[in-house]
């Protein structure tokens, strides 16, 4: 199936009230701007080199989404024009986010990512910490800066009793921060393989990838 057909059907199982990102992420702009045409604005990408060469071919109202692991020293180059921050772990990070958006005149609406995967390796805060930094008054200082949320990725497992789980703690904390702060109005979870799952466990953002463009190939990525 082609991309539009991909995307299309995709599109048509959605809620109305869940955003679909397109994760694009070594993907070729061709297949982008095919997904831009059958009217797909909402892009995901992972890497700071690849969205600054793709984010000037694209059109003005492409909405680019960085959920990958971003570096304190590239906020910078994807300030002036991102949209949404999904994978903020650290307030360090935070700090800079704010920073280079108080300089772009900007306000960068931002994701807190939540650590919620078995496996050591993926990041976020886990739910201590999160809570800790959203309650503290150094995030009231960050003008820059809006949290809209909480993104998450399930662990690597087949069993979906377990990734149920794992989502349904992202939401159970969220409806907790909520009484507690004002502005968190988006969760972000769900991917190719589990996205129907994730949105049965309150996701409103699900990032998809390659179930619309396709697998992957990983050269050197
Ligand atoms: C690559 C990626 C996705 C999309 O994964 P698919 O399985 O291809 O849908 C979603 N979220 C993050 C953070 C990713 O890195």
């Amino acid at each position: 199936m082609s991309v539009t057909q991909q995307l299309l059907e995709l599109k048509s199982t959605l809620p109305p009230h869940v955003t679909l990102v397109a994760v694009s992420k070594t993907k070729p702009l061709a297949l982008l701007q095919e997904a831009y045409a059958a009217g797909q604005r909402d892009f995901g990408e992972n890497y700071v080199q690849e969205l600054t060469e793709k984010q000037p071919l694209m059109p003005e109202d492409t909405r680019w989404h960085f959920i990958g692991h971003l570096q304190s020293n590239k906020v910078k180059y994807i300030a002036p024009f991102v949209y949404l921050i999904h994978g903020i772990d650290s307030l360090k990070l935070l700090q800079e986010v704010n920073k280079q958006a108080l300089k772009n005149n900007r306000i960068i609406d931002v994701m807190l990512q939540l650590h919620i995967a078995q496996e050591e390796t993926k990041f976020g805060f886990d739910f201590d910490e999160c809570r800790h930094l959203l309650c503290s008054d150094v995030l009231n200082s960050l003008t820059g800066v809006r949290v809209r949320g909480f993104m998450a990725m399930a662990s690597n497992t087949d069993d979906q009793a377990i990734v149920r789980k794992e989502f349904a703690s992202v939401k159970a904390f969220s409806n907790e921060m909520c009484q507690r702060r004002d502005g968190l109005d988006i969760l972000s979870y769900g991917m190719s393989g589990d996205y129907a799952l994730a949105i049965e466990e309150g996701s409103t953002m699900v990032r998809v990838g390659s179930l619309i463009f396709g697998e992957r190939e990983y050269a050197s990525k």
